[in-house]
């Protein structure tokens, strides 16, 4: 059993600062992998970039834009670590990985707002700013979803941005736990960092990994036959997004405004946070995807 494998690795432990360096330690001595500090937090925390695979065509995957769902980091690590031969998975279904990996290259990003994860588990309270935090969480940190300037990292992209403004003023939403999109786009170093991470990349695919639903959502609309590809790997549904999740997404803009086919995965299903102890079977269902992904779009 996948969960019996992963007994006595960090991978099921709560994917907080500390335990994303044992999920870090374990991927980022495998052969293979490449690690690269994308950049820094506002909080001055790292952000982990691990890159593998050999091919010219290149895809791009995110975790945790939200920190209720850092599961996804989990995911991720998990991801990297079992295809460079940090276990062996009968994930694949009979198709062999190193295909995959010689005509591709997987640029994996697992925790994007690390500073949103630690404020969601412990409240960051040694940070300079907590008073402020504090007083936008109301001082609950359970359910805590943004960065620690209380922006929603995926409503801070540009697309749609204006027009989310226009909902979030009618719906009185500000700084805080989560919707709020920020001040212009991009003006989060955690989501400037991805945008430019894709625009400079030009990759084939962009994925972002978020909780819960098992859906998948795409952009732009010709990238629909992908989509589907991957709903049925996964098992999940498809579809367009609706509401608020319309504006400011990374797919929204890396989709629409970049022309790159771009999916949201809402992984699991259940009441986020989601328990770590889902990630084998998430990993189970969504790894294949996200290795086959390439040769989708
Ligand atoms: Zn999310």
């Amino acid at each position: 059993m996948l969960k019996r494998i992963f007994e006595g690795t960090p991978f099921l432990l709560p994917a907080d600062g500390h335990n994303r360096a044992l999920m870090h330690s374990a991927v980022a001595s495998l052969h293979g992998v490449e690690h690269i500090t994308l950049g820094y937090s506002i909080r001055r925390r790292p952000i982990d970039m691990y890159k593998f695979g050999k091919g010219r065509g290149r895809v791009v995957f995110f975790g945790t834009h939200h920190a209720l769902e850092s599961i996804t980091a989990n995911i991720l690590y998990t991801f990297v670590y079992t295809l460079n031969g940090g276990e062996r998975l009968d994930l694949y279904d009979g198709e062999v990985p190193e295909l995959y990996t010689s005509l591709y290259t997987y640029y994996v990003v697992p925790c994007l707002n690390p500073d949103g994860v630690e404020i969601r588990f412990s409240g960051d309270k040694l940070s300079p700013i907590f008073p402020r935090v504090a007083k936008m969480a109301d001082g609950d940190f359970s359910s805590w979803q943004a960065n620690a300037r209380g922006v929603d990292l995926n409503h801070n992209y540009e697309y749609g941005f204006a027009e989310y403004k226009a909902v979030e003023a009618a719906r009185g939403i500000r700084a805080g736990v989560s919707l709020y999109s920020g001040e212009y786009p991009e003006s989060e170093p955690e989501s400037r960092l991805a945008a430019n991470l894709v625009r400079i990349l030009k990759p084939r695919a962009v994925v972002s990994l978020h909780t819960q639903g098992e859906e998948i959502f795409y952009a732009p609309t010709d990238a629909c036959r992908a989509a589907r590809a991957l709903g049925r790997i996964c098992g999940y549904s498809v579809g367009l997004p609706t509401d608020t999740a319309l504006y400011g997404g990374l797919c929204d803009y890396t989709g629409y405004a970049l022309s790159i086919p771009s999916f949201t995965l809402e992984i699991g299903r259940g009441k986020n946070p989601l328990p770590e102890s889902d990630v084998p079977a998430a990993l189970k269902r969504v790894g294949p995807a996200l290795l086959t992904l390439p040769k989708y779009v």
